[in-house]
């Protein structure tokens, strides 16, 4: 499947080829060591607070920084077991471009490491690795937005704001653009 343009997402199937495509176009350019073949992907609807999470299984002896043995895990193969990249499907809308990529690099350290070392997690060895990749160290995280402003004809998304600004204090001046009609704030402050 050929990943739509990210202003296009619409579906959960959407989602996941433009960020699938977008995680292999960091790969390629920026020499991540990732086998795509053994992660699957996913679309959480439920988590509140975290923009993505890699589940992965809990390994006995593993330690960041240092090869695991996979040949020694039953069922693998000498390959690491599959993990499952969880990505938030309200992160996405509360997010902007840069920082849902941003959010994609973030899980990609964590799926090098684990099929690496057996396990992940945000030591010394990710925040360099974190520097390389132009990405936090943290777990992104994501909050609802405060303001939510709507077309008054059509009622479709016009902007999202975390804080009040002048298009919220001052929406009566501005009209939507795909019907030219007025502004209705969706979701305020109660
Ligand atoms: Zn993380
Ligand atoms: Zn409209």
């Amino acid at each position: 499947m050929s990943a739509p343009e990210y202003d296009a997402i619409a579906t959960d199937e959407d989602l996941l080829a433009w960020s699938r495509e977008y995680c292999r176009q960091v790969r390629r350019e920026r020499g991540v060591d990732v086998r795509f073949d053994l992660v699957d992907w996913e679309i959480s609807t439920r988590a509140k607070r975290r923009a993505a999470a890699v589940k992965r299984p809990r390994l006995p002896d593993a330690t960041v920084g240092t090869p695991y043995d996979w040949d020694h895990v039953s069922g693998s193969d000498g390959r690491p077991l599959p993990c499952t990249v969880s990505l938030t499907r309200a992160a996405f809308e509360a997010f902007d471009r840069s920082e849902w990529a941003a959010t994609l690099r973030h899980e990609l350290i964590h799926v090098e490491q684990y099929q690496h070392a057996g396990t992940t997690g945000h030591g010394p060895a990710f925040r360099e690795r974190a520097a390389d990749l132009d990405t936090d160290v943290h777990c992104p995280a994501f909050a609802d937005p405060k303001y939510v402003l709507t077309c008054g004809d059509c009622d479709g998304l016009v902007a999202r704001r975390y804080r009040d600004c002048k298009l919220v204090r001052e929406r009566e001046q501005y009209r939507s653009d795909c019907c030219g009609a007025a502004l209705v704030l969706a979701r305020g402050p109660d």
